[in-house]
């Protein structure tokens, strides 16, 4: 069989650990027999990161907006432990968090959903995709404790010394204050990230903020998307088939109960913390959540929702067996595969990623899996994999596809 050949190259990001040798295996049997991979490669492991002094992440994430398209493999964020570990010169940045900030982009999270791994809400049938807003909030709140009676007040200074005041509160007593704060940039980009993602998909869009609480931080996050929709997207939408829904957090979140799924969810900083969790376990499991970083110019970085499995990898350096589960690995190659298909107008490299991903789920619907999955699957009697065995089991169901 011919290997499908590409045009433009991936960039392709290498991690650590677990994944780092998960992402040699999903290479050597899933990729390299089928495609005449084209990639530049950054090494993002944690050695590398630190030899270069953290260049390679910068440089990955320059190469990204160059070509438009990512995979990249989990990274260590380096804790005080890690600096130990790995004698480091420097507690190196988050990659996502560098990558992040240099695209401008919002993080979708999907669970990929496989029949005998049912959702804890049994009317659950397609995935919820969460999306994320990743700056500012509470997450960059300033905080005081007051201590005794007195007056807080918001006071803004503009550039000519011009003092606008709110009052907070009148204290009679010990309390405490919080600022927080947005930026209209941000939330811009984030809003066109979402519209052109569900655009992408194909798939409704639902936003929800606390506006008729607060009149002026949660409503501008709603009229700042009220505006993009209506000046940008709407047309786009309508021609689509999909719609733009605006609704009350609380109100979101008892519809999303009681919904279907298949649609994308944008939050706040917060709801998205809580959200994403939530979601995700109530889907099933971390290591079946695949997450995109989208850029508002539409430039796409794939990867995995779960860390670098280091418990699995400890096991694996001691020559130990390991079941740890690449369906999310794999699912990050096939979904930039599949944007490079569309990109490049070379449909056998989309059929090729559909067909990888239905795979992996059949393997599994067929009852091999790795352990994370017999763990909390309904189907009777699962064969438990280790890691090679499933990578296998995958290439197996796809050869007979
Ligand atoms: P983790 O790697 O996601 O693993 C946490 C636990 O979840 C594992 O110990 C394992 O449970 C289970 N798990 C996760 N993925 C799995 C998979 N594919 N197959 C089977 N089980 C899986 O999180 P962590 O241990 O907190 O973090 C490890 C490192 O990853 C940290 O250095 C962190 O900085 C990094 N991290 C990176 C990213 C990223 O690059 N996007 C995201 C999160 C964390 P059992 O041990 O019980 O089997
Ligand atoms: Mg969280």
């Amino acid at each position: 069989m011919d290997k499908i050949v590409m045009k433009t190259p991936l960039v392709e990001m290498d991690g650590d650990e677990m994944t780092r040798i998960l992402w040699k295996m999903i290479k050597d049997e899933l990729i390299l027999p089928y495609i005449d991979l084209k990639t530049v490669y950054y090494d993002l492991g944690l050695k590398n990161r630190n030899e270069t002094d953290d260049k390679i992440t910068v440089e990955s994430a320059e190469a990204t907006k160059k070509y438009g398209v990512a995979v990249k493999c989990a990274t260590i964020t380096p804790n005080a432990a890690r600096v130990k570990e790995y004698n480091l010169k420097e507690m190196w940045k988050s990659p996502n968090g560098t990558i992040r900030a240099m695209l401008d982009g919002t993080v979708f999270r999907a669970p990929i959903v496989v029949k005998g791994i049912e959702p804890v809400v049994k009317n659950w049938k397609k995935p919820i995709i969460i999306a994320r807003h990743a700056y500012g909030d509470v997450y960059k709140a300033v905080e005081m404790k007051i201590p005794s009676a007195g007056k807080a007040e918001l006071v803004f200074t503009d550039e000519n010394g011009n003092e606008s005041r709110e009052l907070i509160h009148n204290f009679t007593g010990a309390g405490i204050i919080q600022g927080q704060h947005n930026i209209c940039s941000s939330i811009k980009s984030f809003a066109r990230s979402c519209f052109s993602y569900a655009l992408d998909l194909k798939q409704t869009l639902w936003f929800a903020t606390k506006d008729t609480i607060s009149k002026k931080y949660d409503h501008t996050f709603k009229d700042i998307f009220n505006e993009i929709y209506e000046k940008e997207y709407k047309e786009k939408f309508s021609n689509a088939g999909i719609e733009y829904f605006y609704t009350l957090i609380d109100d979101a979140v008892a519809r999303v109960m009681k919904s279907e799924g298949g649609f994308i969810w944008a939050c706040k900083n917060y709801d998205g913390d809580v959200f994403s969790d939530m979601i995700s376990s109530a889907f099933g499991s971390l290591a079946m959540m695949t997450s995109v970083l989208v850029s508002p110019s539409g430039i796409y970085e794939y990867e995995a929702a779960h860390g670098t499995v280091q418990r699995h990898y400890y096991k694996y350096l001691k020559g130990e067996e390991t079941s740890t589960n690449s369906v999310a690995t794999i699912f990050a190659w096939t979904g930039a595969l599949r944007k490079r298909g569309e990109l490049d107008n070379i449909p056998e490299l989309c059929t090729y990623a559909d067909k990888l991903e239905k795979a992996c789920i059949k393997t599994i619907e067929d009852g091999k899996m790795t352990k994370d999955l017999a763990l909390i699957t309904e189907i009777k009697n699962p064969t438990v994999l280790n890691s090679m065995q499933f990578i296998k089991a995958i290439k197996d169901t796809f050869e007979s596809m």
